[in-house]
């Protein structure tokens, strides 16, 4: 393995503007291609807790004063600064993610850029609203857009840099002071952004990264202090840090699982769907929230969609994550691979196979979390691998006759995160647009996340929604406030 050594941060957290060692357990970090530890990361004491909350108090207080337009030049800057390090961070990203360079290099450090800078040109436009009620020379009000104070970030691991964007920029550009969880299991990008909001000029303790596992997270979401929770996880963790953060009456933001159905019509553009289903099921070695797992084909197509998908999936080349010829490294993790490789155990038994890439053998990488790509059609609708989340690389294909059944059938899931549909019938597109139980939806396409459109989870797949203008109202309040031109005529 060719040597990362000068990717790598030399400390854990990020408190008040400093890089921090930290006094607590040290946890190896571990590139998911060879399972070799390359890092020690210190999980945070809760003494680096109560550190970090009084700077993000001393952050906050400066930075709720900041103007909204300086906020912005922050901002922008942080985006360019992360962009000039693209191809360093995404190369660090895929040793702690395992994802492929090959996306890292086009998606993570972009993905999140195109956030901070959406959020900073944001920043300036928020105002309050004069509401007249009473008429001329009465009285009126006006609404104030306020920041909600100490805002927490707790972050899955697949895409992390991606996740701690999506989280500070709208809470930044607010005027809000950030602290940051990121998934024990990718603790590194976080501290990237970090250097690159110092560098770009936020002031010491609006933006800080504690290290930790879910104890950490768990202090922070029932810490008094603390305003608001933005939590990206599963379904379980969802409703546990609700709990949490209900004696508080907190503000939760709750991005969760998924078993996202895709529909495709005996009109649609079968290369084009077939594409669709690759990536909503193999992207990111099948480890993305709002994957389109559950297929389902138009029954009059479904041996030309299969043969096609079958050739396709062949081709896919698994390998040396750093390899920019590479699309599908490995696993994120050791027990991830025994969660992802119990579901593959139990699929023969579940219905047929229609395809099974195997546990591949990489030459250099013995101790990778390696899964190859699995195609299954299940013999019902509720089979484990067609209801729960695998969060892996197999894909479940089942074969509808018409679009009130497959409504049906997509929409009997506890979850709804995503939903796609591919056809050539611009009526029927959108009226399956308002027929089916998800959050964030696509025609003729899947997965693609521009900054401008909200994303989130209907049903237990969450709470509210990231990016988009709708993301300031995550992070913000809004104060109303009456304002008496004439004395009142009190009734005592
Ligand atoms: P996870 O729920 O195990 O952990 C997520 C984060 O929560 C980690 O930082 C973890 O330390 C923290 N955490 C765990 N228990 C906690 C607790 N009790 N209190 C506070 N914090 C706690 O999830 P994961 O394994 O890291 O990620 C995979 C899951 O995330 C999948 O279910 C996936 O669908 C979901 N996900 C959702 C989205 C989305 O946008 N909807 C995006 C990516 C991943």
């Amino acid at each position: 393995m060719a040597d990362f050594n000068h990717l790598l941060p030399q400390t854990s957290h990020f408190i008040d503007g400093q890089f921090i060692n930290g006094a607590g357990e040290k946890m190896p970090d571990i590139y998911p291609a060879n399972g070799e530890a390359f890092v020690d990361i210190a999980w945070a004491t809760s003494s680096e807790i109560e550190q970090t909350i009084a700077a993000a108090k001393r952050g906050f207080e400066i930075w709720r004063k900041t103007p909204p337009a300086q906020r912005a030049r922050v901002l922008y800057r942080a985006a360019q600064i992360l962009r000039s390090k693209n191809d360093e961070i995404a190369r660090l990203e895929t040793l702690d993610t395992g994802k492929a360079l090959q996306e890292t290099l086009v998606v993570d450090v972009t993905s999140a850029a195109d956030s901070i800078e959406y959020f900073a040109a944001q920043a300036a436009t928020l105002t309050g609203e004069y509401v007249g009620f009473s008429g001329a020379e009465g009285d009126w009000g006006y609404t104030v857009r306020e920041p909600l104070g100490i805002c927490l970030g707790i972050a899955a691991w697949n895409y992390p840099l991606q996740m701690a964007a999506w989280k500070s920029a709208p809470a930044l550009a607010c005027g809000n002071a950030f602290i940051l969880k990121p998934a024990e299991l990718t603790p590194l990008s976080a501290l990237k952004l970090a250097e690159a909001y110092k560098e770009a000029g936020l002031p010491d303790g609006v933006f800080n990264v504690l290290q930790g596992g879910r104890e950490v997270g768990a202090a922070l979401v029932s810490h008094s202090d603390i305003a608001k929770v933005s939590l990206t996880g599963e379904t379980t963790t969802g409703s546990k840090v609700l709990k949490g953060a209900a004696d508080g009456i907190k503000k939760v933001t709750l991005e969760l699982g998924g078993k996202s159905p895709l529909v495709i019509f005996d009109d649609a553009d079968i290369d084009s769907a077939v594409g669709g289903a690759m990536l909503a099921n193999f992207y990111s070695t099948g480890q993305v929230c709002s994957n389109g797992t559950r297929v389902f084909v138009h029954e009059n197509i479904r041996d030309q969609f299969v043969e096609k998908l079958i050739r396709r999936t062949e081709a896919l080349v698994i390998g040396d994550p750093m390899d920019e010829k590479t699309q599908m490294g490995p696993l994120v993790s050791a027990e991830h691979f025994k969660k992802v490789e119990g579901f593959y155990k139990s699929a023969p038994s579940q219905g047929e196979c229609l395809y099974d890439g195997g546990i591949p053998k990489i030459q250099g990488f013995e101790n990778g979390n390696w899964i190859g790509p699995a195609i299954y059609k299940p013999k019902d609708d509720h089979q484990s691998i067609a209801r729960d989340e695998v969060f892996g690389p197999l894909l479940s294909l089942f074969t509808f006759k018409d679009e009130d059944e497959v409504t049906a059938r997509a929409n009997d899931t506890v979850f709804g995160l995503a939903a796609g549909v591919y056809t050539a019938d611009l009526s029927r597109g959108h009226r399956m647009m308002t027929r089916l139980q998800a959050g964030s939806c696509w025609i003729n396409t899947f997965n693609v996340t521009p900054v401008e459109m909200p994303f989130g989870g209907h049903k237990k797949s969450g709470l509210g929604m990231e990016n988009g203008k709708w993301a300031l109202d995550a992070y913000s309040q809004i104060k109303s406030v009456h304002v008496a031109m004439s004395p009142m005529e009190y009734p005592y």
